[in-house]
């Protein structure tokens, strides 16, 4: 039976599904991009209605693909893209969504994040994201690969309390964010995206990870996804060019991991014990 997809929430009360789409490495290659497109709406279809791009992948190409998978539904989708650092002054920050917006073919990006800390100073691309949002270009705002220290520094910035997500590096590999980070979001009710769910493909080949999916019935990518939709409002975003493995990933919602099931994970990965640094790609 097909469960539904868990929801995770933003302060301003809005709910998305907590397993969303990837782009990274989309609209690299135009003879890739009809199946790109088809695996996107196969997502959008099964409820992985959150889609998350970048002008940085494939230097637009995975919004324009994103583009077209949403041209005619756009109503359905929750769009993020993300503002790369070397653009994210006042006025490119502005430059920058209107090229997101055009190669999106909408007019508006429901939660905008910049990419990464970068050197323009965090005052004038929050400046510049609220000016964004007063116009309805963006919805709301975000971060990404912000460690605790960095979202404490955003919230003193003017505005800077209006920051409504951090995506970070998060999975079964890489569980430090669950000392600080994540209890912190948690509290504010700031979503946390788990960027690279999957460890960019390589939790697949994870030998203790494969035989315990085997015993349970279901793929190694199941289980690890079926973790993170454990997790108070985090939000999967695995990234499948194929419309099987969208739907493969999409049934790891029917997965209830049991107490033991957790704690055997916890063995084979264990959760940090002390702050660690916050890791990213
Ligand atoms: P993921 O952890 O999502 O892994 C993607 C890889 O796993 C691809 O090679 C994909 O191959 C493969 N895969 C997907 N589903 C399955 C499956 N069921 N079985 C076997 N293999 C599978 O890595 P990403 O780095 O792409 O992270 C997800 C998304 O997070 C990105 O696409 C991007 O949107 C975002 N991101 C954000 C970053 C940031 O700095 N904010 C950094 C990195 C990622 P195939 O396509 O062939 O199925």
């Amino acid at each position: 039976m097909t469960q539904p997809i868990p929801q995770a929430r933003f302060a301003d009360g809005t709910e998305v599904p907590a397993l969303g789409l990837g782009t990274w490495h989309m609209g690299e290659s135009r003879k890739d991009s009809a199946a790109e497109v088809r695996a996107l709406q196969a997502g959008i279809e099964c409820g992985m209605t959150l889609i998350d791009t970048a002008e940085m992948y494939a230097d637009g190409g995975a919004e324009s693909v994103t583009g077209e998978a949403i041209r005619g539904r756009r109503d359905e989708v929750f769009l993020v893209s993300k503002v790369l650092p070397s653009n994210a002054s006042h006025k490119g920050t502005v430059a920058a969504c209107e090229a997101s917006l055009r190669r999106l073919g909408t007019d508006r990006i429901d939660l905008y994040l910049l990419h990464w800390p970068g050197r323009h100073p965090l005052r004038e691309t929050v400046a510049a994201f609220e000016e964004l949002r007063g116009a309805g270009k963006i919805v709301r705002w975000g971060v990404s690969n912000f460690d605790t220290l960095a979202m404490r520094q955003l919230s003193a910035v003017p505005g800077g309390g209006n920051c409504a997500a951090n995506q970070v590096l998060y999975n079964l590999s890489t569980r430090g964010i669950e000392f600080d980070l994540m209890p912190w979001m948690q509290e504010l009710t700031m979503p946390l995206m788990a960027y690279s769910p999957l460890d960019e493909g390589r939790l697949m080949r994870h030998p203790g990870l494969g035989k315990m999916a085997g015993q349970l019935g279901v793929t190694p990518a199941q289980l690890a996804l079926a973790f993170l939709l454990g997790r108070d409002n985090a939000i999967a975003i695995p990234k499948s060019s194929s419309p099987d493995r969208v739907a493969e990933n999409r049934a790891s919602a029917d997965i209830d991991l049991s107490g033991e099931q957790l704690a055997e994970l916890d063995r084979m990965f264990p959760p940090p014990r002390s702050r660690e640094p916050l890791q990213m790609i």
